[in-house]
């Protein structure tokens, strides 16, 4: 894991060391060191949250530029339905599509396009396994269930998320249209809302190589396509997705399309984590599909769009109005092809608490004796985000106890009361 390639860094030049990441980072991947913020690679799974409340912008989603794609390739975009939700008075998919084969793509394959072909891939899977069902179309959601609930890693949906199937079969598609194309010849570019697929895309290495080629910014795209957006789109339609493909945007969009009514759908990274937690413990014992989405509002809400998630969600809503049910279909038959499967590498990964079994132990014993001793404010004064986790560090030997102010004042206090005679 520790090869794991992250897509949220820190820039520390601006960084204050003002504790705001640290108390909304939902995996305590964040400390304050010499008054600037430094970010525990093994814990962070680049949910994107520290950079949506950092007042000073100084943490930053790293991706791929556009100036990166190399122009004498046959390129592909694959614009998240996302995107669709950032222009204001748009009545036509098409105008953004037009505007990304005018910006230079080659062709376009619509992500939501892919979605409705999950959704019925969806359908099927849930015929045959054991549920509650766990989608894993947001890829945050696998790596939490890595880091903290491991035993409900066997409840992911094992299919591959849509803006791998858009880029596998637009791939197909391209080979098919231009046969004098070698595969090498054709590159895909994601439109992406967050970081947290970039680091999917980045992370899926060897035999289990991304579809996917390059990860852009949606807002990175958004500026570009106010250049290029024409009041005028011609009579060919380009878009061919439907009512559930551009629904996946939002949370409740990927859950409704299955047609099940035991059914949760969550937003937000707190809110994904007492949805976890409770399911967990055995709550919930009715449902069958659990639609997870770390950004408020669901991908609309991802750190890399330019507009309010909810003004996003409501424009698609009216531009879904005239669109069919859906537009695209898995293949027929009742099974689901080993090739649209995703073969999840899952990693439980532990907090350490020493090389062996009676380090841990007395790392555990230690910790427990200090959080006695700690106020149990969680002020994050100390540089950690709660009492408990200053008294993890400092058992680690990572912090140590003088760095708690509140402490060391009662500390001080008692001294002085001794010297007193009291
Ligand atoms: S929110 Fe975090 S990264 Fe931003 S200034 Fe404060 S401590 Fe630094
Ligand atoms: S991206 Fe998420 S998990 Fe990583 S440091 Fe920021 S808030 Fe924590």
């Amino acid at each position: 894991m520790g090869s794991y390639k992250h897509s949220v860094s820190l820039n520390p030049d601006k960084c204050l060391g003002c504790t705001h990441c640290l108390k909304h980072c939902s995996t305590e991947a964040i400390r304050i060191r010499n008054k600037r913020a430094v970010i525990d690679p093994a814990r962070c799974i680049d949910c994107g949250e520290c950079i949506r409340v950092c007042p000073h912008h100084a943490k930053k989603a790293v991706s791929d530029k556009l100036s990166d794609i190399p122009k004498d390739k046959f390129k592909i975009a694959l614009p998240a339905p996302s995107l669709y939700g950032q222009f204001s008075n748009l009545e036509d998919i098409d105008y953004v599509l037009k505007g990304l084969l005018d910006y230079g793509f080659d062709d376009v394959y619509e992500v939501a396009r892919a979605a409705e072909i999950v959704s019925d891939y969806t359908r099927r899977e849930m015929k045959k396994v054991e549920k509650p069902v766990i989608s894993s179309a947001c890829p945050v959601i696998a790596r939490l269930l890595s880091l903290r609930y491991p035993l409900l890693a066997d409840k992911l949906l094992t299919l591959l998320p849509p803006m791998e199937l858009a880029a596998k079969e637009a791939k197909a598609q391209a080979r098919k249209k231009h046969p004098e194309l070698k595969e090498d010849d054709i590159v895909t570019v994601f439109i992406s809302p967050c970081p947290a697929k970039v680091s999917y895309v980045k992370n899926k290495t060897g035999e289990n190589k991304s579809y996917v080629d390059y990860v852009v910014s949606m807002s990175d795209v958004y500026f570009e396509l106010l250049n290029v957006m024409k009041p005028e789109i011609g009579e060919a339609p380009v878009s061919k997705t439907g009512m559930i493909g551009l629904g996946w945007a939002s949370t409740g969009g990927e859950a409704t399309a299955i047609f099940n009514e035991k059914y949760l759908a969550a937003d937000g990274i707190d809110n994904v984590v007492r949805v976890l937690e409770e399911i967990d413990n055995g709550s919930f014992p009715e449902l069958e599909f659990v639609e997870l989405n770390a950004c408020p509002g669901g991908c609309v809400g991802g750190v890399m769009t330019v507009v309010n998630p909810y003004i996003a969600k409501a424009r698609i809503s009216n531009l879904k109005r005239y669109l069919p049910v859906s537009g695209n279909h898995a293949p027929d038959g009742d099974d689901v092809p080993d090739d649209v499967k995703e073969k999840l590498e899952f990693e439980y990964i532990p907090v350490t608490l020493g090389s062996g079994f009676g380090d841990a132990i007395k790392i555990m014993q230690e910790r427990e004796r200090l959080k006695k001793m700690l106020p149990g404010i969680d002020c994050g004064s100390c540089g950690s985000p709660t009492c408990a986790a200053f008294a993890q560090d400092v058992a680690n030997g990572v912090s140590d106890i003088s760095e708690c102010i509140v402490f060391m004042r009662e500390e001080l206090e008692k001294l002085h009361k001794t010297d007193d005679g009291e």
